[in-house]
């Protein structure tokens, strides 16, 4: 196996842990990337940054802004805000003009608390009418527009491809930045509440024939009974339930794939609003397994007919894990020429060398060669140095 074979190798980066642009692309150099991934619009956080030096300690990071200069004339009713800071602004431009790295701009799109503040009527309303700040529900047009906008301008920022976060609806466990419940979270109930009835999934629910008004009502009912119950499920009982569930309620199963359906369009609207030059990569999902992303609209084997990449986030304790992930992955796909991995070399994933060395090796054995690593910023030095020693090490094999 030859280190040659790893042809993508981006590290993700926010703006703010590039302290000068000129430096920082000579540092990923010396790393072994040949890429980098920068987030060009990106949500509130926390972040603790552990590199030598980096101030503040901890980051807290403005909402659901972008970084750089959009261009407003593009927009409807939905409209990107500019980070406050002209030095976070100039970031992208000149990575892109100091050359050296493929520019990739991972653009989240869905999940921003400001504009769903700002925007209640566009967010997701789940079956007893509460609006989800933190999610925009892609049925409603005007947000399918501004995705599509948002995209089509940072495609002409010169960057190698467009990589999208959240094109469709957020999972009800993320998001929020503090999630109270004494009742324990499980796939079945988090499925419930993270469906949307708002006004245009209702529509397009009962345009399909579904009869929403019912479903809603028993997603209600459902939920209601287990929340007065005495019990609490397992994890396995609740993927059973909900396996059980969408097997009983036809309407149920089907509107999870309208859902799908809509994703895909947004993303091939995407895929049309982008120079042929600029690539166009979707993340998989924000869940663990990656086969759960159902629960917010994805469909892999859909959205590979109309990108360039699937991102996949194997955000697994161990390599086997990893592996298991990325052969699911690929089942679905059916084409290893379309995946890009995203590895965490730090915990709470392949803490260790030997763990990242091996994921790197299982993915080659997939013939998975397109890899990115998350994240610059959060990971400790000795961890990336970790990583550009697997690198080389693959290299010179
Ligand atoms: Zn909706």
């Amino acid at each position: 196996m030859s280190g040659a074979a790893i042809a993508q190798r981006s590290l993700y980066c926010y703006p703010w842990d590039v302290q000068d642009t000129a430096s920082h692309a000579g540092e990923l150099k010396r790393l072994g990337m040949n890429g980098v991934t920068l987030a060009v619009s990106y949500h509130a956080g926390k972040f603790l940054r552990p590199r030598a030096g980096a101030r503040p300690r901890v980051i807290f990071p403005e909402d659901g802004v972008v970084y750089f200069e959009p261009d407003l004339a593009r927009y409807g009713a939905l409209r990107p805000q500019a980070h406050s800071d002209p030095a976070l602004r100039r970031v992208l431009p000149e990575l892109v003009a100091d050359g050296r790295l493929a520019v990739h701009a991972w653009t989240v799109l869905l999940h921003n608390s400001r504009l769903g503040a700002l925007h209640p009527e566009y967010t997701a309303h789940n079956a007893y009418g509460d609006r989800y700040v933190y999610s925009l529900c892609p049925m409603q047009p005007a947000v399918f527009e501004y995705a599509v906008a948002l995209c089509g301008d940072v495609a002409t920022r010169g960057v190698a491809s467009v990589v999208v976060e959240t094109p469709g609806w957020l999972p009800y466990a993320h998001g929020y930045h503090h999630e109270f419940a004494q009742v324990r979270s499980n796939v079945w109930l988090d499925t419930m509440l993270g469906l949307c009835f708002c006004d245009a999934c209702m529509s397009a629910g009962r345009q399909a024939n579904l009869a929403m008004s019912a479903l809603r009502e028993r997603v209600v009912k459902a939920v209601d009974q287990y929340l007065q119950a005495p019990v609490d499920a397992t994890p396995v009982q609740a993927q059973a339930w909900l396996s059980a569930d969408l097997l009983a309620d036809g309407d149920l199963a089907a509107l999870l794939r309208l859902r799908q359906r809509r994703v895909t369009q947004l993303v091939k609207a995407i895929r049309a609003a982008l120079p042929a030059t600029v690539e166009l990569a979707v993340i998989a999902t924000v869940q663990r397994p990656t086969a759960q992303n159902w629960q917010e609209g994805m469909d892999l084997a859909a959205l590979a007919e109309v990108v360039d990449w699937i991102d996949v986030p194997f955000y697994e304790p161990d390599a086997a894990a990893v592996q298991s992930d990325a052969w699911d992955c690929l089942r679905r796909i059916g084409n290893s020429a379309k995946i890009r991995a995203i590895l965490r070399p730090g915990p709470p994933d392949l803490g260790d060398g030997t763990q990242l060395a091996a994921a790197v090796a299982g993915l080659a054995r997939l013939n998975l060669h397109q890899l990115g690593f998350y994240n610059y910023g959060m990971l400790r030095s000795a961890q990336l140095e970790a990583l550009a020693a697997t690198l080389a090490a693959h290299t010179a094999s």
